[in-house]
């Protein structure tokens, strides 16, 4: 008998909360209403009482966080180039220009002892990400952006449950000025199918960010509306609020089971394999994801096939993304970033989820020895 296939990832919705979906379907509000309320209250109470505004993707909150910033034509803004495209795509969306800075090779972010050299006059702001829920070192990026005065927009769409020092991403480690982005997109640790959450800093008018998240309304009390900026369409719905909301009892589980089966696959993946191994964190790091890198010169398409006959799904997250076409025709090209593009080229995802099985990861471990064999 076959084992049945173990896709990389998979969600975990408990049957209250989909009793509570049915209920929300039940009631004729089916859209952004209590229960959008209810979860932006619990997102803040999680982010230390900062004001949280959730939306339909993690996307549309970086959007958003990119306008609130004031950033536009003219202006450029740092990031990594081993993300998940969405992170540079929404700087071209408003108008600005993204800057790359390679990746530290070990933690696969953003490399610190490079960013300073990247910052210009025209450097509005820092966009981290926190690959695979491992946090780009907060002490030290703060450092460098309160030097510089620069806002910083953590893109943390996989870091949600993961820490820093003892507190929750999400809370702020710079100086209050800072935005924090989540996606719960069906894949993050928390999901709500599609969705995200922005935590505003203390310079910004939530009713504003409101705004921005839908057509740019504003309504009074006598019945009467006004438009006073360009807004998008970007609210969540009552029924996603409601699976996040079932979502957060969760979390803390969800994080911890994901540790140990991270901690398993330290223990289990044979090291004669030479396979490069994520950064061994198990205090900060919510392990989102498990990406190993295959030893130079593998064929990954081989291996990702060699799983998949033995019933395995891995992943890709991701190529360099300044090789993608788009961002090609706008100069960038292969040697930019050596790092993020070696890696990008060896990194696989292996399943990780929090209702695997311990036997689970000893399947995917054997199945890698026979793969890269
Ligand atoms: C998922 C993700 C996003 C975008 O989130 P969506 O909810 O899919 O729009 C942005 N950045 C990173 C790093 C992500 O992983």
């Amino acid at each position: 008998m076959t084992a049945p296939f173990l896709p990389f990832t998979r969600p975990s919705i408990d049957e209250e909360t989909i009793a509570e979906v049915a209920n929300v379907l039940r009631s004729g509000w089916i859209t952004s209403g209590p229960k959008v309320a209810a979860f932006e209250a619990a997102l803040s109470d999680y982010c230390g009482g900062r004001p949280v505004r959730v939306f339909n993707s993690g996307t549309a909150t970086l959007e958003v966080a990119l306008r609130l910033a004031k950033v536009g034509a003219g202006d450029t803004v740092i990031t990594t180039p081993l993300t998940w495209v969405a992170t540079a795509n929404v700087i071209l969306e408003v108008g600005a220009t993204p800057v790359f800075v390679d990746v530290d090779p070990l933690t696969r972010n953003i490399d610190l002892d490079k960013l300073e050299a990247a910052i210009t006059p025209r450097t509005k702001a820092i966009i981290p990400v926190d690959l695979a829920g491992l946090p780009v070192d907060r002490d030290r990026l703060y450092a460098i952006a309160n030097k510089h005065g620069l806002r910083v927009i953590e893109d943390a769409a996989q870091a949600f449950g993961a820490s820093w020092q003892g507190k929750p991403i999400g809370n702020s480690f710079g100086n209050g000025k800072d935005f924090v982005s989540f996606s719960f997109h069906a894949n993050k640790n928390l999901t709500t199918c599609e969705g995200g959450a922005l935590v505003l800093p203390v310079d910004i008018d939530p009713p504003l960010c409101e705004r921005l998240r839908l057509q740019g309304v504003q309504r009074f009390p006598d019945g009467g509306m006004d438009v006073d900026v360009l807004g998008g369409k970007f609210n969540l719905t009552d029924i996603a609020a409601t699976i996040g909301l079932g979502q957060m009892k969760h979390i803390e589980a969800f994080t911890a089971r994901r540790r140990e089966l991270a901690r398993r696959y330290f223990a289990a993946i044979d090291p004669a394999l030479g396979l490069e191994m994520p950064v061994a964190d198990f205090s900060n790091c919510n392990w989102h994801m498990f990406q190993v890198l295959l030893p130079a010169g593998a064929d990954r398409g081989k291996f990702i096939a060699a799983m998949k006959l033995q019933g395995i799904g891995v992943g890709v997250h991701y190529p360099a993304l300044h090789l993608f076409s788009l961002y090609r025709a706008m100069g960038f090209k292969e040697g930019d970033f050596p790092h993020a593009e070696d890696i990008g080229r060896r990194t696989i995802t292996l399943p990780l989820f929090p209702a695997m099985a311990d036997s689970d990861v000893d399947r995917v471990c054997a199945a890698i020895t026979a793969a890269v064999r």
